[in-house]
């Protein structure tokens, strides 16, 4: 099994338009961060977790082939905004599987109307066949051969999800995590999670060492941080501060586990 980083950046991506700032000016691919998002495969198994507004050129990168399921972890723009540009997979594989909670699924309903008609309404021409699918968190879901078990984190006050599959946990945009939530990640070994920047602290986000603690606490091997801003600063020199078994993710970078 192999998760993808597609997109490692923060809401606003980075490059920031018009931030002149070393990183957003940074020639190093590793310094250019599309929104946050992840293809994760298993055989012929292929699970996207979100579809934000890069997802287009994310999956430019990708072989043209069946996505079994796409996991959505909240409703948020920038890893929702690009559920319509999933359209060609939609025409070519016999619509896209989206899993979702039930208020994120009325959440796109509202979103993107053309394309869930009401009950017996013909879909919109043209529009992406994307069928909903209700999630909760502790549920475990079968796609293809792979188990995914999604994990409750919050996102300030809002509940979002994250996702266990066998041993790596992928969870973004986290603020905290309730301590009874710990015992459903045991036993990770990988661990990919947010981590805004170094300090300043946000009301929604944790910063590095939060997330570093919450990595300690489940004890994973390895930890690569996601969803970042250019306030972490060139990702070559700002990899060197992390402690042993952190690590900064990238765009593009291949994870096996
Ligand atoms: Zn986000
Ligand atoms: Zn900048
Ligand atoms: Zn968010």
């Amino acid at each position: 099994m192999k998760i993808t980083l597609l997109g490692t950046g923060t809401s606003n991506g980075v490059p920031v338009l018009g931030c002149q700032c070393e990183v957003c000016r940074s020639e190093n691919p590793k310094d250019h961060r599309l929104r946050t998002a992840a293809l994760v495969e298993d055989g012929d198994t292929r699970i996207l977790i979100d579809a934000g507004p890069d997802i287009r050129e994310q999956l430019l990168t990708q072989p043209f082939r069946k996505i079994n399921a796409v996991l959505v972890t909240h409703i948020h723009y920038d890893h929702v905004g690009g559920m319509d540009d999933l359209r060609p997979y939609c025409h070519r594989f016999n619509g896209v599987d989206v899993y979702a909670e039930e208020k994120v699924m009325a959440g796109m309903r509202r979103m993107l109307p053309y394309c869930f008609p009401p009950e017996g309404m013909p879909l919109y021409p043209g529009a992406p066949e994307l069928s909903l699918h209700k999630i909760e968190p502790h549920q475990v879901l079968k796609i293809g051969d792979m188990e995914v078990f999604p994990i409750r984190v919050m996102h300030d006050k809002m509940p979002i999800l994250g996702y266990r599959f066998h041993d790596l946990a992928y969870i973004t945009d986290m603020k905290t995590m309730a301590d009874s939530e710990y015992q459903y990640l045991n036993g990770m070994k990988t661990l990919i999670i947010n981590a805004l920047r170094w300090d300043k602290p946000h009301h929604s986000h944790q910063l590095v060492d939060d997330a570093i603690r919450v990595s300690r606490k489940i004890g994973a091997e390895r930890t690569v941080l996601i969803h970042l801003t250019h306030e972490i600063g060139l990702h070559d020199e700002a990899n060197k501060r992390l402690p042993r078994g952190v690590e900064f993710g990238y765009d593009g970078q291949v994870i096996p586990f």
